[in-house]
């Protein structure tokens, strides 16, 4: 019965043209994500991970190969799709209800259908209590729960998620990986998570994608077969501590 993955990309190649020249931000990836699937991308800081989302995204186009959403070539914007970025981009001037609700608004979707799920995904995202503040009356990791949410609000098939968390201070990071855990538990979002931290991938992900320096290539995907429901004691397990070890070798870090 083969059913299709939800993403599946094919030799893919991606370059820009610059002032200096072609810059080759991807070569020849390859990779599938399977429905519910969460998967991770670890690679070096400029290697071409946003390029790859983007793509995944519609928001760029391929130089070469594919990138497929339920077997049909991305060739631009996609509905299915939510995206979380680095920075949480909220509107100042809207409660962290309106700007959940921002999508929801773009994409014509009924009012009142709208601000109940809006209402139910703050509540997912722990922010019950604060659905009618502004953004400068919330944290750093309030404000990037907001972004969560909204990117939630249309029931996207696909979550991509660009170092969500990097901005954040390592115990709020802890936190939003327990609560994303719990999100994709809830809703099993197909999601694509870019990260620098070995933990945190290992921690939510079915599969690790390990990538070169740029341009972008696979050096390896790492399965991570610690059982579901994941907790947060796993993450002191000798299971969990070995794939950490397993996937800073691949990427090269020394140990002492
Ligand atoms: P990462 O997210 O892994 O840090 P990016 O995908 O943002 O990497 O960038 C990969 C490479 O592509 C970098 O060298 C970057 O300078 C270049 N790049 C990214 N976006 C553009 C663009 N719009 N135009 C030209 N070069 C770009
Ligand atoms: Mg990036």
């Amino acid at each position: 019965m083969g059913a299709i993955d939800a993403i599946e990309i094919e030799q893919l190649s991606k370059s820009y043209e610059t002032r200096d020249g072609e810059v080759l931000a991807i070569k020849d990836v390859s990779f599938n994500i399977r429905r519910s699937e969460f998967i991770s991308v670890l690679g070096p800081s400029g290697c071409g991970k946003t390029t790859l989302l983007k793509v995944i995204a519609g928001l760029e186009g391929a130089t070469q190969g594919v990138a497929k959403l339920n077997g049909a070539p991305i060739r631009g914007p996609q509905r299915k799709t939510g995206i979380v970025f680095q920075t949480p981009a909220l509107m100042k001037w809207r409660t962290a209800l309106a700007n959940v609700l921002l999508p929801a608004e773009i994409l014509g979707m009924p009012a009142e259908q709208a601000r109940v799920k809006a209402l139910g995904l703050l509540e997912l995202v722990g922010l019950r209590d604060f659905t009618n503040k502004f953004p400068h009356e919330l944290s750093g990791g309030m404000q990037q729960r907001v972004a969560i949410a909204r990117a939630l609000i249309h029931n996207p098939e696909i979550l991509l998620l660009d170092e969500p968390f990097s901005a954040l201070d390592t115990m709020t990071r802890g936190q939003l990986n327990v609560e994303l855990l719990r999100i994709w538990n809830e809703s099993k979002t197909t999601s694509l998570l870019i990260t620098h931290s070995i933990p945190e991938a290992v921690f939510l992900s079915d599969r690790v994608v390990v990538m070169t320096s740029r341009p972008a290539q696979i050096t390896e995907i790492v399965t991570i077969d610690l059982p579901r429901p994941r907790t947060a004691e796993m993450r002191v397990s000798p299971e969990f501590l070995k794939l950490i070890d397993r996937i800073g070798r691949i990427i090269g870090l020394e140990y002492v």
